[in-house]
């Protein structure tokens, strides 16, 4: 897209264009591009507490957060202590340290599905990890997502994944095999009857159901209670197990997670982004009896020389136990209440059909009247508009996701006064767009 910002982007440009040269598409994760937005990334010098600063020298109020592990806000001073004494002791052992007890117990003591745990080293590897335990404790194959729900990138989650191209049973992406994704059935987020007819149709032969327990990945989607609820009962009476992706929900919607707060517990889950504090990190967990097929307690492979490292162990451990401490939620639901309500009532004040949620400290808008229930109606939005959007509020001073169909996210150091900040921004950008 031709460029008309007033932000000044030299380095960032130049750094970028040096990138498309070194790194395919000159980025190491295809969203960090801005290809939906356009006008070109911002490359980070440095992150602090709720703020980025660019190459530039321009100073962002930042609502991705590193795509949510940054809860405590960057460079926490409490994670990065224990991380400086842990360096000294070693950063990788590829042998049993005692760390990974103390998060694995930390985990366990938090989530209600979780009885044993395993780490690996990110959302993409829990996830297929977690299908292939879907898999062996059946001894079935095949397996149930949804429409727009993201559960990163192996091959048999390349279906309808987010914002991919919405091509029934087809995978999304080049070099996947149909053979990989001919077991995974699709259905739209919150229909319930979709999902108990496909279970009708494959009787006997669905090892589980995966989804998000509030969707990020087609932006920010609530799901109904009632939806979450029926899962559980549908899985259970055909002897299929549930599976929340709480990468990105997990100890960000509640302390126990999306599990706690909806009071609906899944079989397994899998986790990522918070419980690494900023390090690489994912995990799987679930009740014991599924989890022991995991080798060398049972069968099932699965392994990771760097899983479990101390360094990813000691930032995840500081990370919970600052989000331990009282008030940590409850924080996080009243500065992001405040910042969506701002933006939504801005939005409508300047004429603009929008509409959004949050909860605890995960937002969204949509350019649309909404509801927005599914990624169907997700794509209702103007996503020219949320261009503009995205841009208009760079050139203010805040970092969004630069993509419609991604979620926002605070953290504990988002203060009343950069919330005050961004919606004074949203205001003058609303009417510009
Ligand atoms: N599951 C969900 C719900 C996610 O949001 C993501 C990443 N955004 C993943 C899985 C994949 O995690 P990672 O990028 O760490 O591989």
């Amino acid at each position: 897209k031709e460029k008309t910002s007033t932000l000044n982007t030299t380095k960032s440009d130049a750094i970028f264009k040096a990138a498309q040269d070194i790194l395919p598409g000159g980025v190491n994760s295809p969203v960090r591009a801005f290809k939906s937005v356009g006008g070109g990334p911002i490359v980070f010098e440095s992150v602090k507490d709720a703020y980025a600063f660019d190459v530039d020298g321009n100073k962002y109020v930042d609502y991705v957060g590193s795509w949510g592990p940054a809860i405590c806000g960057h460079a926490n001073e409490r994670v990065n202590a224990k991380l400086k004494a842990q360096i000294d002791k070693g950063t990788s052992f590829g042998a049993p340290c005692e760390l990974e007890n103390v998060l694995g117990q930390m985990v366990i003591d938090r989530v209600p599905s979780v009885e044993m745990v395993r780490f690996c080293n990110s959302g993409t590897e829990a996830c297929l990890s977690v299908l292939r335990v879907m898999r062996a404790h059946t001894g079935r194959d095949k397996i149930i997502k949804f429409e727009g729900c993201y559960h990163g990138h192996a091959d048999p989650f390349l279906v309808q994944a987010g914002s991919g191209v919405a091509t029934l049973g087809l995978p999304d992406s080049p070099g996947v095999p149909k053979a990989a994704t001919n077991t995974t059935l699709c259905a739209p987020y919150n229909d319930l009857d979709a999902v108990k007819k496909i279970f009708e149709e494959n009787k006997g032969e669905i090892a589980g159901v995966i989804l998000e327990p509030v969707v990020g990945n087609s932006g920010f989607i609530v799901p109904d209670k009632s939806f979450l609820e029926g899962l559980r009962e549908v899985t259970t009476a055909n002897g299929a197990l549930l599976c929340f992706d709480e990468v990105m929900t997990g100890f960000r919607i509640s302390k126990g997670c999306a599990q706690e707060y909806w009071g609906v517990t899944p079989d397994l889950t899998t986790m990522g982004k918070v419980i690494g504090g900023g390090m690489p990190v994912g995990a799987y967990g679930g009740k014991r009896e599924i989890m022991e097929v995991v080798a060398p307690a049972g069968p099932m492979y699965q392994a990771g020389t760097l899983s479990g490292n101390p360094l990813a162990m000691v930032a995840g451990i500081e990370t919970l136990e600052i989000l331990g401490e009282d008030g940590a939620y409850e924080y996080m639901d009243k500065m992001t209440t405040k910042l969506i309500n701002g933006i939504l009532e801005a939005g409508k004040a300047a004429g603009h059909e929008v509409c959004g949620g949050n909860i605890r400290g995960m937002f969204g808008l949509f350019f649309c009247a909404g509801p927005v229930k599914n990624f169907a109606d997700a794509t209702n939005s103007d996503t020219d508009k949320f261009a503009r959007w995205h841009r208009g509020m760079l050139e203010e001073g805040v970092y969004l996701a630069p993509s419609q169909y991604e979620a926002g996210f605070t953290g504990l150091k988002h203060t009343e006064e950069d919330i005050d900040f961004t919606i004074e921004a949203a205001k003058k950008v609303f009417a510009r767009i």
